[in-house]
């Protein structure tokens, strides 16, 4: 029940009133295009300064726009991969303001006909799924940047990254914790990778949020005075920069003063957000249609064409894993951070065809392996085929688990096919019963004393057995046959 607030941020009754937060982010993400958003310049990543630069990305008199195809076709997808609408008649619009980095005096953006609008994403949260509202995805153009030089006391200007395409991801305020924020921007960071779209590179810059944050108390239907932090690069400012937002918050309002809008910045250094400006209106920006680029009018067969390209998502894949393949709702999840994990998993398993070993070995040992060694899944030394052959002779149990062992790290440091590592080796798991038994008699004759001990009725001498077995079968016997066969001899020799 909602409790009546006071001036002083108690409730009648004394109690110190609950407060909720209250979040929406806005997400940048770079699309990985070859070119700029509407022109040649490549967009690749780390070259010196003003080397990827036209009369377009400098805003010449004279030169015009044209929209790459590629960055509608990204947007629409990601639109489907969130179940947007799309809409069909776009225009892109102009957003004024003055920067050094960008030289046009205006961004070129999607105002009121964005391309995609009333979506909705899945986010797994603690074992349940949180439905997150999209109000909307826009496409436009990035800025350069502004290097300060505090040597030279100059400022310079590169605008390599001017003109770069990114997505604008909008969502509803229905975040309630600095913990789904993260949640959320890890499922759509993931997203983007499997569609292909962007790297989702935070460190790089190829992901970056805006979130906006206020509190109500519990209970309250409507939402609180907000503010807004800018430029968030990962998931750990995220949610540090929300968490010291939220205290700031409550403190203000617990003590009865009220919450400025404002744009504020995250200093990781200290912690701290603090004010950048007061919050701008969307009229600060004298929006209008950009009259350099026709409107856009985007067919269904068009849509349904790129729908029909997509690869399937992960909330789908995952499902897949787990009704299909049986696996557990955590591996299922493992296995799908990266399209890469899963395809790879998927590969093991055509070799091998045991799911859950295929997952174990893949997530447990190769993952480890290749933390330990600092390598990537792509620059794994064992490949799928490798590993579905390694899975394939653990489950014939033509070797054993603690050979398959010494096989994988072989496998490892070498690259090589796991069978011609066992055949080198000579490692083979000895597992026909008769061969079993054979060394279960001739133990047995060499250990006479212990023998009549146990079929006398000491069972403690069981595990002496199965080690003297072991032992000069040199590990290679099935340890599970070796203890099934001892126990069947003894219970004869019992009659
Ligand atoms: P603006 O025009 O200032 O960008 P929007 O209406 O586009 O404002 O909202 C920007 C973001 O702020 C959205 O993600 C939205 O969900 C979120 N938001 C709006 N109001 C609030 C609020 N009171 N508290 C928290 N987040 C909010
Ligand atoms: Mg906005």
């Amino acid at each position: 029940m909602a409790q009546a607030p006071s001036r002083n941020g108690k409730s009648l009754n004394g109690v110190v009133m609950e407060f909720e937060a209250v979040i929406g982010l806005e997400t940048h993400v770079q699309l990985c295009t070859k070119t700029k958003i509407f022109c040649s310049s490549s967009t690749e990543f780390g070259a010196e300064p003003n080397q990827h630069i036209d009369p377009v990305t400098l805003g010449l008199p004279g030169s015009l726009p044209v929209l790459n195809r590629q960055v509608l076709e990204n947007a629409i997808m990601l639109g489907l991969a969130m179940n947007c609408e799309i809409r069909r008649y776009n225009r892109f619009a102009r957003k004024h303001y003055f920067y050094p980095d960008l030289p046009k005096g205006y961004q070129i953006s999607q105002y009121e006909e964005p391309i995609c609008e009333r979506g909705h994403l899945n986010v797994p949260m603690d074992g349940a799924i949180r439905t997150i509202g999209i109000t909307r995805i826009h496409m436009e153009e990035d800025a350069g940047k502004n290097i300060h030089d505090s040597r030279t006391h100059s400022s310079l200007i590169d605008l390599n990254r001017a003109g770069v395409a990114l997505l604008e991801i909008v969502t509803q305020p229905d975040l309630r914790s600095p913990a789904e924020a993260s949640a959320y921007l890890r499922t759509l960071r993931q997203i983007v990778r499997f569609l292909g779209v962007s790297d989702g590179n935070m460190e790089e810059g190829s992901l970056r949020c805006d979130a906006n944050i206020s509190l109500r108390p519990v209970g309250q239907v409507k939402f609180g005075t907000r503010t807004e932090i800018k430029n968030l690069n990962s998931f750990k400012f995220v949610e540090r920069a929300l968490e010291y937002e939220i205290a700031r918050q409550m403190s203000l309002l617990k003590s009865g003063k009220s919450i400025v809008q404002e744009t504020m910045l995250f200093d990781s250094a200290t912690g701290a957000t603090r004010s950048l400006r007061s919050k701008e209106e969307s009229a600060d920006y004298r929006y209008f249609p950009d009259p350099d680029l026709p409107p856009l009018v985007i067919e269904e067969a068009y849509i349904r064409s790129i729908q029909e390209r997509m690869p399937t998502l992960p909330e789908q894949r995952s499902k897949e894993l787990v009704d299909g393949y049986g696996l557990t709702a955590y591996d299922a999840q493992v296995l799908t951070v990266e399209r890469m994990n899963i395809d790879f998993f998927e590969e093991v398993f055509k070799v091998c065809q045991n799911a859950k070993l295929a997952c174990s070995w893949l997530t447990s040992e190769l993952f480890g392996a290749l933390n330990t060694a600092g390598l990537d899944l792509k620059r794994s030394p064992v490949s799928a085929r490798n590993l579905g052959e390694l899975v394939k002779l653990i489950d014939s149990e033509a070797i054993s688990g603690k050979m398959a062992k010494t096989v994988f790290e072989e496998m490892f440091a070498t690259g090589k096919a796991p069978g011609e590592i066992v055949a080198a080796r000579g490692l083979k798991q000895l597992t026909n019963d008769d061969d079993i038994a054979k060394v279960v008699e001739s133990v047995f004759a060499n250990n006479a004393k212990q023998l009549a001990d146990y079929v006398g009725g000491n069972d403690r001498l069981h595990a002496f057995f199965v080690g003297q077995v072991m032992k000069s079968t040199q590990g290679t016997a099935n340890p599970k046959k070796v203890n099934d066969i001892i126990l069947s001899l003894i219970k004869k020799r019992r009659g």
